[in-house]
């Protein structure tokens, strides 16, 4: 049988226990999760793609092992279906919260799905614990030395602390 690869694209700044449960729960749907880092400059993200692509690693250790699908990181910087090709897959991963990532979401997959048909983009819903984290707002809360600590890991939070530390 061929393996079930599905690329699971983000922009992860910084990466949050929504991101890591999505993660987990791919990992039931496809053989290989490639997760996939965008540079995305354009969004201006507060971590460098290394950052983030380390903070993902640090974040799914736990994931790995154990008979469990494997995960692969990387970096993309291109058009999404393009990369996927290049990378073999035949799923996009996407998260969805609440209606408000409906209609970005729908379009994204509409989109994917005219430009390359056999690729299928497959949503999962985190667990109601997560659902409503988001990366902005965990910016938000630490740019206000707010604690983020029930939304991302300790290594992120630390992290953030640093980033937005005052001299
Ligand atoms: P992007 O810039 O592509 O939206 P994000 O890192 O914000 O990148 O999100 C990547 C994916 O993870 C998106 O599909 C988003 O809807 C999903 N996601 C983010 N946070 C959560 C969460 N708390 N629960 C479920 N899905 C989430």
């Amino acid at each position: 049988m061929t393996e079930r690869i599905g690329v699971y694209p983000g922009t992860f700044d910084p990466v949050t226990l929504g991101h890591i449960d999505i993660i987990a729960r791919a990992q039931q749907v496809v053989d290989k999760v490639i997760i996939a880092v965008a540079g995305n400059e354009a969004k201006d993200p507060l971590f460098s793609v290394e950052e983030r692509v380390n903070m993902v690693e640090n974040d799914i250790e736990h994931l790995r092992g154990n008979g469990w699908a494997e995960i692969q990181v990387v970096v993309f910087d291109k058009l999404l279906v393009y990369f996927v090709q290049d990378m073999q897959a035949s799923i996009i991963i996407r998260g969805l919260r609440a209606v408000s990532d409906f209609e970005y979401e729908f379009q994204m997959a509409a989109m994917n799905a005219r430009m390359q048909p056999d690729i299928e983009t497959v949503f999962l819903m985190a667990s109601d614990r997560y659902q409503f984290i988001s990366s902005r707002f965990v910016k938000e809360i630490a740019r206000h030395d707010g604690d983020v600590t029930h939304f991302v890991t300790t290594h992120v939070s630390d992290l953030l602390i640093k980033r937005f530390s005052r001299p």
